[in-house]
């Protein structure tokens, strides 16, 4: 339990606990958490994990199997990869199909663990 930052708290009323990949923060006040979020400068999605579209879609993107690229392949995607990952932070335009190259070596990529 904490002190809530949203309202005078005398005692602490605050509880702040993780549920899976969230962090829950409930008042017993009765303050709302964007009420006490926003008294310590934070919003509702410093407390979510990160999520991409796929997360909404009906159906989530299969998986690829380790198995089915050999050693070569896998560090051929990632060159290819960390190439286009380079071009954009040196503020080079991608041509579209350089694009949708990178994003799907990206999916590809964490998909089997290699990035976050
Ligand atoms: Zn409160």
């Amino acid at each position: 339990m904490a002190c809530c930052p949203s309202h005078d708290d005398k005692s602490p009323s605050l509880s702040v606990s993780e549920a899976g990949n969230h962090i829950l923060i409930h008042c017993f006040a009765g303050c709302e958490p964007s009420e006490i979020l926003a008294a310590v400068n934070m919003q509702m999605s410093d407390l979510m994990p990160e999520r991409d579209a796929h997360y909404f879609d009906d159906q989530p993107p299969q998986r690829p199997k380790r198995e089915t690229r050999s050693e070569a392949d896998l560090a051929h995607i990632q060159i290819r990869y960390l190439e286009a990952e380079a071009m954009v932070e040196t503020g080079h335009k991608l041509t579209a199909a350089e694009k949708k190259q990178a994003i799907a070596d990206f999916e590809y990529l964490r998909g089997i663990g290699e990035l976050p």
